[in-house]
């Protein structure tokens, strides 16, 4: 599933690409992409449409057109946005045969698509179709936004605001993490990520962090993500890039997937265990569990 990571990667990769092009038209081929909006008014609306960027909150991309709207999109478990050459001669130095080679089956998850003004199109294709698109006002934006948590790199994102998120929660910080309304961004792949560079258990209490400790997730979280855009994202399913590549964080990952390798900090081995129905990564040598901090004991009264 795309994290932040991931999102960012195609941001990247497309923003430049995408930024002063017109859109000819949209055809959406699945109207469960659009819904409750039919598939024949976002086509209308869209159409003609001068793409200003594209851009992230969390795991959304941001579309923005001119008339001050946004198409807002989300790949949720199995979509991809990738930019398709037409008939344009391609690159191979680019990789760009591979995705010639997995394009008849991306054709068959094919979605939507936008035609671009300079022949190219732009193929939002999604084989489990959770994925999902809608038209909005930018006035609204931050509206549609507001139960989002903070942006990881975001100068609100301190080990304070982290604390303030955590405070009194007894969720284990796996869930914590992967709760949107936190922290933006972070899925399963990162947080145990996250959490292994951080040194915490991902059973430990959310709300049980000391100043330490939060100083530590919220380098940890950081890193973790910095390091999936270093490597172009992760592809360990469905995940394609911009460019229709592969990225190449799954090879770099230091507990995600590695149940019985050797620990890369110290003696011990990862294992596996399930959290919140996900799966999740750590070492139990190495990860401090920390405990439910006691609650305040009342002053006893006593009577005179
Ligand atoms: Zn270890």
């Amino acid at each position: 599933m795309p994290e932040l990571p991931e999102v960012e990667t195609v941001c990247r990769q497309l923003d430049p690409e995408l930024t002063g092009r017109q859109i000819d038209g949209l055809e959406v081929l699945d109207p469960r992409w659009c819904r409750p909006m039919p598939p024949a008014t976002l086509e209308t609306a869209v159409a003609g449409a001068t793409i200003e960027g594209l851009g992230r909150r969390g795991k959304y991309l941001l579309l923005t057109l001119d008339g001050a709207r946004t198409l807002v999109m989300h790949l949720r478990m199995t979509g991809n946005l990738v930019l398709i050459e037409g008939e344009r001669k391609l690159d191979p130095s680019e990789g760009r045969r591979l995705y010639e080679a997995e394009r008849s089956t991306s054709e068959r998850h094919l979605r939507a698509r936008f035609i671009l003004g300079d022949g190219r199109q732009l193929w939002f294709t999604d084989p489990r179709r959770f994925g999902e698109a809608f038209l909005i006002d930018d006035a609204e934006l931050d509206g549609r936004f507001a139960k989002l948590g903070i942006e990881p790199f975001s100068d609100a994102f301190t080990p304070e605001a982290l604390g303030q998120i955590a405070a009194n929660r007894t969720v284990p910080l796996k869930s914590f993490l992967l709760d949107q309304s936190g922290v933006a961004g972070v899925g399963n792949i990162y947080a145990d990520e996250a959490l292994f560079r951080a040194q915490l258990h991902p059973l430990s209490p959310a709300g049980s962090m000391k100043s330490a400790h939060l100083e530590a997730l919220r380098d940890g979280v950081i890193a973790a993500l910095e390091a999936g855009i270093d490597g172009g994202g992760a592809s360990i399913d469905d995940y394609r890039d911009g460019r229709g590549e592969k990225g190449t964080m799954q090879n770099e990952f230091l507990v995600h997937t590695r149940a019985g390798e050797p620990c890369p900090r110290c003696d011990g081995t990862i294992v596996r265990i399930v959290v919140s129905g996900r799966s999740t990564y750590y070492c139990p040598s190495c990860q401090v569990r920390l405990r439910r901090r006691p609650r305040k004991r009342r002053p006893v009264r006593r009577s005179p």
